[in-house]
């Protein structure tokens, strides 16, 4: 569900015409829809209003500030991974009572900074971790309020790059330990032990795996209740999947196969969705500027590159590409769509099916919103694109084009005398 749809054979961003914001602002540019963010979190949200729950937007998918700044106003907490991620949404004005901190490499300045905002909880991985916090939080005088990450050792059968519940994956801690972590974790100071968390991977399509995931959850916390721990939230995750080209199931599944095995532990549930909010939210537009045909095969050459959207080549991810303006009686082609990029795993799509486009043409590459712009770098001195905010009639600018100063900011020309 999104609102880029085509009237009259144009293709819109809500009331905005692509080709309008093209001709503003130039190729290649990230465009997002308020109204869809906004729809996809009330949906979101709502589905889990029978319990006891806070939404913590995974913000390491999209994190322009105005993004993050619209997903605040709606009352939606964070899940951070970064010092720079937590800068970032306190910058948006996110509520520290509702961030949660996630990773498995936390530096000793990312938990002071942490615990220094009043955050509501830091998710740790390890006991090396666990010790680490204790003493960062004993020299601030302050205790940690913490939660252990447990593997559930299961597979959500998604791409491998994403998937991060199987137990040779780097992220929580191991099933069989987690009574021995929770064990060492309360003869810790400066600890406040307040949860559990899990998260099992991305782009997870089934709910199977979610159900899974939540009844190993529940029968551990029933154990940690009965040895004593006052445990106060339990933290899921995110992971669940957007239509790219298979159908994930409706947000209101997924938080009942999730509930359901909770349903009697009385616990405050954090969910962590990231690409579900913003996946549908945004799409890159990029310009024909070539076709380029050999003896075996066509390739539709564009100025957007995997410097800009890197997942097709990272995770071997299908993104439907449509042209922005539809003209009757194209024939399809069979092309690789790629950029400019001195890279053969740059491209868009291969062996795609289109009408055909002709230099000069705009193309929409679609569901770009989580984990696009984010990714995306200078690589080739490449300045990164645009990011447009459409709501309604009106497009802003929430991140402007970067320039050649942009690119070499940073950088000192250092000429070495020659010897
Ligand atoms: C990446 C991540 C998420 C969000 O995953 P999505 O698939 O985008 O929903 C949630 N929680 C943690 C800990 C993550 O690392």
């Amino acid at each position: 569900m999104h609102y880029f749809d085509y009237r009259n054979d144009e293709l819109f961003a809500e009331d905005v015409p692509l080709a309008e914001i093209a001709r503003r602002h130039g190729t290649p540019f990230y465009v997002y829809s308020a109204r869809t963010l906004r729809r996809h979190f009330r949906v979101f949200d709502e589905a889990f209003a029978g319990a006891d729950h806070l939404v913590c937007y995974a913000m390491k998918a999209l994190s322009n500030l105005s993004i993050l700044g619209l997903f605040a106003s709606m009352g939606s907490g964070f899940d951070i991974v970064s010092g720079g991620e937590l800068a970032r949404c306190l910058r948006a004005g996110a509520d520290p009572a509702r961030i949660v901190f996630s990773g498995v490499g936390k530096t000793d300045e990312e938990i002071a900074a942490a615990l220094g905002a009043g955050i509501l909880m830091l998710n740790v991985e390890s006991g090396p971790e666990m010790r680490r916090v204790s003493e960062v939080a004993g020299r601030m005088k302050k205790n940690a309020p913490v939660s252990l990450r447990v593997n559930p050792d299961l597979d959500p059968g998604t791409h491998p790059h994403i998937s991060t519940g199987h137990r040779d994956s780097k992220f929580g801690v191991p099933l069989s330990q987690v009574f021995e972590y929770y064990a060492e974790a309360r003869s810790l100071p400066n600890l406040d032990i307040v949860g559990l968390s899990t998260h099992i991977g991305s782009q997870i399509t089934e709910t199977a795996p979610f159900a899974e995931a939540a009844n190993k959850v529940a029968s551990i916390v029933e154990r940690l209740r009965a040895d004593g721990f006052a445990l106060k939230h339990l933290d899921l995750g995110g992971g669940l999947g957007i239509p790219y080209q298979e159908e994930p199931p409706p947000p209101a599944l997924y938080a009942k196969s999730l509930l359901e095995p909770l349903k009697n532990l009385g616990l405050s549930i954090i969910v962590e969705p990231g690409r579900v909010l913003v996946g549908n939210a945004g799409v890159l537009v990029t310009k024909v500027l070539y076709i380029k045909e050999t003896d075996v095969k066509r390739f539709i050459v564009v100025d957007g590159a995997m410097n800009d959207l890197i997942r097709p080549v990272l995770y071997e991810a299908y993104h439907a590409i449509l042209p922005v303006r539809r003209r009757a009686a194209r024939s399809a082609v069979v092309a690789d769509v790629v950029g400019p990029v001195c890279e053969s795993g740059d491209f868009f799509a291969r062996e795609r099916e289109l009408p055909e486009p002709e230099s000069g043409d705009l193309l929409a590459v679609m569901s770009a919103g989580a984990y696009g712009f984010v990714m995306a770098s200078n690589y080739n001195s490449r300045p990164r694109a645009p990011e447009i905010l459409v709501d309604g009639s009106e497009a802003h600018v929430i991140r402007e084009r970067e320039t050649f100063d942009d690119l070499v900011r940073a950088e000192k020309l250092v000429i070495l005398k020659t010897k």
